[in-house]
Order: C-alpha cells, then structure tokens, then sequence
C-alpha cells in the first residue's frame, strides 16, 4: 500500500534524520516490533523501559509510513463527538476514552522532555467550531457533555469567535484548554535513537513475510531470509495492518494537507490554538513550530494512490479558499501532500489481541487521534506483558 504522497512537509523539512541496516543473520529477542512509525517507537520505547530485549523491523525507510504525512494534532477530542459516544458505547466507557487521549498528550510532553525533544512539543487549546448554522445545537450538546465530564471547555458565540480569532463563517464553538502539537516524524526517529542508545535494535528495508508459531517460541520470516526468534510480536503496522487481518474494521480514505511559506502575523496569531470544525469532511489546522500554517481535510473515500495523488493540486486549491474564506487572508503555499487516513465506526482504534494471531497483539491507532491512541497503547501493552488487564481493552478491542 502507497501511504502517502512523495514530499510531504515533515520529511523535506528533517531530510533523513537517522538510517539502520537491514537484518541478514538471525536474531532472538523478547519482543519483536513490526513498524518503524510513531506507534513502533512509542511501543519500543515502553518495551524497553520493561527491561525487555528488543527488536524492531520496517520494510521501508524508517519512519517513513503515515508518520511522515502526519499533521500531528493530539487533541483529546475523538472524531465521535463525546455525547454519540456515549450513545454508542456508555458514559463511563466513553469518557474514559475522552480521559485517555487527554492523559495521553501530558504524557507525550513528559516523554519529549525526557529524551531532550527538539520536535517542537507545544501545549494548546483547542477550538472546534461550526462550520455551518445547523451544527450549532448538537455542538453545544457536546458541550455540555465535555462539560459535565469534567473537561475544562468555554462555549464561544459567533460574536465572541469573530473577537477572539477572527474567524469567518464561525457560528459557535468549543474551546479546549487541552491539546497539543509535535513534528511526529522527528519524535519518531528521536525515540527511536534514545532507545538504540539502551539496546533496542533496529532494521529498516526488512518485511515481515511469515510467522511460523511454534510451541516454545514464534518464528518470524523475514524478506532479507533472515529469521527473528520471539515471545511476542507486536504489529505497528498502521494502516497496512487491514492487508494482514481478513475482516474489515476500517474505512480507508485519502485526506490532503498544505503548508504556507513562514508568515509570522499568522503565527503569532495563532500558534497556541488547534483548530478543526463540524464540515464534513471537517478541515484541522495549526501553525507549525518553524512558523508556517498549515491546513488538512478534503477527505476522500478512496485509497487509490494514483487517483489521491493526481487529485493533489486540485485539494490544495480547495484548501486554499476555505483559509481565505475563514481567514480573510491570502494563503502562500508552499508544500502540499496527500496520505491515507483511517476511519472506524466508533472513532476509535484497534489494540489488543486477534484470535488468529498467536502471541501477538496489534496497535492500530486509527483516525484524527492515532498519536494519542497510540500513547495510551503503550500502558495496555504494558499490562498485557505484565499479565494484567487494562480498563481500555474492551473498547478497543477486534471484534467489538
Ligand atoms: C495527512 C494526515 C494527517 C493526519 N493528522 C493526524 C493528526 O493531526 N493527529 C493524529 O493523531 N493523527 C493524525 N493522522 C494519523 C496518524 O498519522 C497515524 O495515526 C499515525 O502516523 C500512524 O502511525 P503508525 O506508526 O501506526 O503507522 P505508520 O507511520 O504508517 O508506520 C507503520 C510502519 O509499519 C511498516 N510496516 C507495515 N507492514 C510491515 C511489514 N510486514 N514488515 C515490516 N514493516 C511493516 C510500514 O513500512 C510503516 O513504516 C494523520 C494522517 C495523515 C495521513
């Protein structure tokens, strides 16, 4: 599967930040990590903080998946408003899942400042706005619901969005003190070298083909025809992963993102604020840490790389106008891209065990919030090794 489209910002801007060898004679380890992208390091880094022996493998380039095409928005906001979630799967459950990514962001800036960070890990509030008069009662009953959870949130009125950020075509919106935003791309690669400088062994350009499960151990198959002895294997697959499990959990769809040249009025304007409204598909944008703007959406219900790719141009002019008509300003682009996004039924990921996988659990951090999914993933995973449960298994589980 082609994720992405060739330069998306993040990569141009960090060029290749690291590069390991590919695998040829055969290793053992405790944990085997498929996936050299944002979950695979967080994942890895969790393991190796368990004192495990570990291993790390991506067929491409690492970091070189979605990763590298993320606009990288933690919100604690799930693409289901909290009020269908609830409907959909009870108040306790879902407000724990609210809880989750809202932890999940803290946690990632306590990790960033671990490891001595320069990926621009950047506290925010967050703004969800209606985009069209008919999205305002449901927002508000959002809301309400947020509100009663417990999460600090100010309802704007049109009035007040046009005097506070000068927004158009803004009818009422949800302010949220948390939220965050990092360069993805450059945290992955900058776990991943912290975690090498502990042990942690890492091969690109080397494919999983084949598990062969044995009864004291898994046997996994590599591309270069070597062989990776494990307890566990742990796919950070991304959205691949739906190329590995025969039913269907996931929508994919293709969603594109520009960038503007530096424009420091935009960004002292906005640099502390995520913003992302109720059109559907809803556009997100934010300023960048280097001083840019920058604006996703456009979302299409296709995965077709070539079909995505061509449609790139075209995207960027849509998004284009709806900066202008939000904005009131010109918009300078000068980086556009398109990658492939994942939507499932609830707004939430997949992680945990598959009945057809033995001695495997999977962590596919799907949607508008796979970062901060994936964060939370590495205490599941924790307590699975540590054979305990954990309170999110159930929500997130296949099969549900
Ligand atoms: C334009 C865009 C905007 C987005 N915006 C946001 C956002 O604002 N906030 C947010 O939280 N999320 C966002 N997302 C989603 C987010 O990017 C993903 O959830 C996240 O990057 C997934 O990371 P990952 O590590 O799971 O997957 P990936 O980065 O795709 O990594 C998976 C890796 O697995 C490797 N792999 C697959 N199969 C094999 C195999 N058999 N053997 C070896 N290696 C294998 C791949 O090569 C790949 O490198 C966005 C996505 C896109 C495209």
């Amino acid at each position: 599967m082609d994720l992405k489209s060739h330069e998306p910002f993040w990569l141009v801007k960090n060029g290749l930040l690291s590069t390991y060898p590919s695998l040829h004679k055969d290793e053992s380890c405790d944990i085997l990590i498929v996936g050299g992208g944002i979950t695979g390091a967080l994942i890895a880094h969790q393991c190796m903080s368990e004192g495990l022996k570990c291993i790390l493998i991506d067929k491409r380039e690492i970091v070189n998946g979605s990763s590298a095409a993320t606009t990288s928005m933690l919100q604690y906001e799930i693409d289901i408003p909290l009020y269908r979630l609830k409907e959909l799967i009870g108040t306790e459950a879902a407000v724990a899942c609210y809880q989750a990514c809202s932890q999940a962001i803290d946690k990632l800036g306590k990790l960033a400042q671990h490891i001595d960070s320069e990926a621009g890990f950047r506290k925010k509030h967050s703004f969800y706005y209606a985009s069209r008069k008919k999205d305002v009662a449901n927002l508000l009953k959002e809301y309400h619901a947020r509100q009663s959870a417990g999460f600090e949130v100010n309802w704007l009125s049109e009035q007040e969005i046009k005097h506070k950020f000068d927004l158009t075509g803004a009818y009422g919106g949800i302010l949220s003190k948390q939220g965050a935003s990092i360069d993805a791309f450059c945290f992955a690669h900058e776990l991943l070298k912290h975690n090498t400088q502990k042990g942690l062994k890492i091969y690109d350009k080397t494919e999983l083909i084949r598990v062969i499960n044995k009864k004291q151990r898994t046997v996994a198959v590599l591309s270069t025809a070597a062989k990776i002895a494990t307890k566990k294997i742990i796919y950070c697959t991304g959205y691949e992963t739906t190329e590995l499990i025969p039913e269907k959990f996931v929508e994919l769809l293709s969603t594109f993102a520009i960038v503007s040249e530096v424009d420091e009025t935009l960004y002292n304007s906005y640099q502390d604020l995520l913003i992302w409204n109720t059109a559907q598909p809803y556009l997100y944008m934010r300023t960048t840490d280097d001083g840019r703007f920058l604006i996703g959406g456009e979302d299409e219900p296709f995965k077709d790389p070539i079909k995505r790719d061509n449609l790139i141009d075209q995207k960027s002019h849509k998004l284009e106008k709806s900066f202008n008509k939000i904005f009131n300003k010109p918009f300078y682009c000068d980086f556009n891209w398109a990658g492939t996004f994942g939507s499932t039924k609830d707004g939430l990921p997949y992680i945990g065990e598959h009945k057809k996988f033995k001695n495997a659990y999977f962590v596919c951090g799907f949607g508008g919030n796979g970062i901060t999914f994936s964060v939370t993933a590495m205490e599941m995973v924790s307590c699975w090794l540590n054979r305990k449960d954990h309170a999110l298994s159930k929500c997130f589980r296949f099969g549900r």
